[in-house]
């Protein structure tokens, strides 16, 4: 392989060379070349699913997902740079589509998990699977299935059989997303009283919209998909509801926004009143997990992996919406204690710890943003 793609390489060079007037390439300069054949596709292990190309385009809506793609179906034909025809064909698929977990553990191999691209695919699929971000999701559920497979001594397919729930919420809960399953909000999180400095406030807020060209794909059950989808901003008004924090779908889907605005120095609380039956101050919550806006609508352009950082790069910016400046404060015995302070945050999920004390409440104060005017958050959990 290294031998082929090396003689194609420098043949398409030796080429360019000898049309130089034609292509301008008398000055250009031969730096490097890769030895490190990559290979697209390889072995796959077969788990008791297979996702067949029927599966993408229906959306792959699983009972057993557990992590999701979103890629086109390319398809490449073996002939790679031989192939007379196209060198690609795009497939469009609905963006997110589910991934089984039967999928990603043997079909007989009973302590087997696997992820990335080896995962139980056809060719078809694999073509819309195997990119990146979508081996990196796969990866984080195989992981929390090998956590729990471990811990209650049990096979990845016992697992699936017996703690699909315990993983997908366990994921849910490490924000990842699975198309079409609701994270459950803690107990002590539904029991708690949320109160907002801005309830009933209004705002005019912007939404992502997806917009489909004229070329638009429409499957059988309804899902749509295009190959230069874009993205619309439209504008709307909204009026200040925390009950949102606690929905269990932390981002936009579609277009339900799912979030929930203030402006900075605004305040979102917990109080932890006891109920009948109930005095939560006897099992205080551990931590506070919280859900930025990192603005997943914005153009990739503006934050995709550089391969390539010229001297003056100014670097990737961090999201305008993304929440830079915020305060946790803990209320115990009328006193409010600052408990975190945090003044450079880079990332949408934040877990704070809390004191391992009797509280009445939880107080979040988002300070400042990276840009955007009004604060977005998508969830607020005590745990
Ligand atoms: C040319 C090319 C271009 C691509 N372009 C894009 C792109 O633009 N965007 C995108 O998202 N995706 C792209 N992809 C796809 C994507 O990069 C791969 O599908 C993905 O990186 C595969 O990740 P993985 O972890 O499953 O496998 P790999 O990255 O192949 O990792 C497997 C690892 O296992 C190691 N290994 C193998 N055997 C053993 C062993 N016995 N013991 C220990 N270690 C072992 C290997 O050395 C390797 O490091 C591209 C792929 C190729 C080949």
């Amino acid at each position: 392989m290294r031998d082929d793609l090396l003689s194609i390489a420098t043949g398409v060079w030796d080429f360019l060379k000898r049309h130089a007037d034609e292509f301008d390439t008398r000055n250009w300069q031969l730096e490097w070349l890769g030895f490190l054949p990559g290979k697209r596709e390889s072995r796959r292990y077969v788990g008791d699913h297979t996702i067949t190309q029927a599966d993408v385009e229906a959306g792959g809506p699983f009972a057993d997902v557990i992590a999701y793609a979103g890629w086109s179906m390319d398809n490449h034909p073996p002939g790679g740079f031989y192939e007379p025809g196209e060198p690609t064909v795009f497939h469009p698929a609905p963006s997110p589509w589910g991934i089984p977990y039967r999928s990603i553990y043997s079909r007989n191999v009973a302590n087997l998990l696997f992820a990335g691209r080896n995962i139980s695919a056809t060719h078809i699929a694999l073509s819309s699977s195997r990119v990146m971000r979508t081996c990196a999701v796969i990866g984080q559920a195989a992981g929390t299935a090998a956590a729990i497979a471990t811990r209650c001594r049990l096979t990845p397919r016992e697992v699936g059989r017996e703690r699909i729930d315990e993983l997908q919420q366990r994921l849910l809960g490490d924000d990842a997303y699975l198309p079409a399953v609701v994270r459950r909000p803690t107990a002590v999180t539904k029991r708690a009283r949320i109160v907002a400095s801005n309830a009933g406030a209004r705002y005019t807020v912007g939404r992502a919209r997806s917009v489909y060209p004229d070329d638009v794909v429409v499957f059988a059950g309804g899902l749509r998909a295009g190959q230069r989808t874009s993205i619309e901003w439209i504008h709307s008004d909204y009026v200040a509801d925390p009950e949102a924090l606690r929905n269990g779908v932390d981002r936009t889907v579609d277009e339900a926004d799912n979030g929930y605005w203030c402006a900075p120095g605004d305040t979102i609380e917990y109080r932890l009143d006891a109920s009948p039956g109930e005095d939560d101050s006897q099992s205080p919550p551990r931590c506070l997990r919280i859900r930025f806006d990192s603005n997943l609508s914005r153009h990739y352009e503006d934050h995709r992996m550089k391969y390539h950082y010229p001297l003056d790069d100014p670097g990737t910016p961090v999201a305008e919406t993304l929440v830079r400046e915020f305060t946790v404060e803990v209320r115990a015995a009328g006193r409010w204690d600052t408990i975190a302070e945090v003044v450079d945050n880079r990332q949408r999920y934040v877990r704070v710890d809390l004191p391992d004390t009797p509280m009445e409440a939880v107080r979040l104060t988002p300070r400042a943003t990276w840009g955007a005017p009004l604060v977005h958050l998508f969830a607020l959990d005590l745990e």
